[in-house]
């Protein structure tokens, strides 16, 4: 299913709604427990942190693990060695990450795009690796950027490429990818 990032009744999404756009929701590790039962358990050690190869985990001012996709490589790869490294009990077990999803983050093309100003730009399909970013060519105009759900897996790897901030995760509900 591919979706037009211009139309918000497409976008119907965003579980846990957390505060202002200005305070969007922090992104936990994958697999991680609800929101609540996570702030329960993680004890903010860091343990995760310092397993993430691609740097992206941190400790944010919450004293709790989450996702940063501008540090480090910028995505997740879904090894679960965060998931591992917890002894806090924080993630799904390791037979529940066998058959759950790690999470319900999608990528959010917001309006700061530069192609949907019309200026050239395809950063974000460059850095997609599943092929879930496309651009549709329009006869004297500039090819602008949509998002197909069912391939975007959240990994965050066109976040930071993105030069106009432009990219967001929200939460998705399954029915929706
Ligand atoms: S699953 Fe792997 S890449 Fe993703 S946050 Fe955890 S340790 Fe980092
Ligand atoms: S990288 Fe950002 S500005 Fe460029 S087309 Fe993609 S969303 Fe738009
Ligand atoms: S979050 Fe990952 S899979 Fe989804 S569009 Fe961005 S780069 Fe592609």
């Amino acid at each position: 299913m591919s979706h037009s990032v211009t139309d918000p009744s497409r976008r119907a999404f965003l579980l846990g709604k957390r505060g202002s756009a200005k305070t969007p929701p922090a992104i936990r590790p994958p697999w991680t427990l609800s929101e609540a039962d996570f702030a329960a358990r993680c004890s903010g050690c860091g343990d995760c942190v310092d397993a993430c190869a691609e740097g992206i985990v941190i400790i944010d001012a919450d004293k709790l693990a989450a996702i940063d996709f501008r540090r480090g490589e910028g995505l997740c790869t879904f090894c679960g060695a965060c998931a591992d490294a917890c002894h806090d009990d924080a993630f799904l077990s390791q037979d529940e990450r066998c058959s759950s999803a790690a999470w319900a983050w999608r990528a959010v093309i917001g309006n700061a795009c530069l192609a949907q100003q019309g200026i050239m730009c395809q950063s974000c399909k460059d850095a997609c690796q599943t092929g879930a970013i496309t651009f549709r060519y329009q006869l004297g105009g500039v090819a602008k950027p949509e998002l197909a759900l069912v391939q975007c897996d959240g990994c965050g790897g066109c976040v930071a490429p993105c030069p106009a901030a432009a990219i967001t995760l929200g939460k998705f509900e399954a029915s929706h990818v």
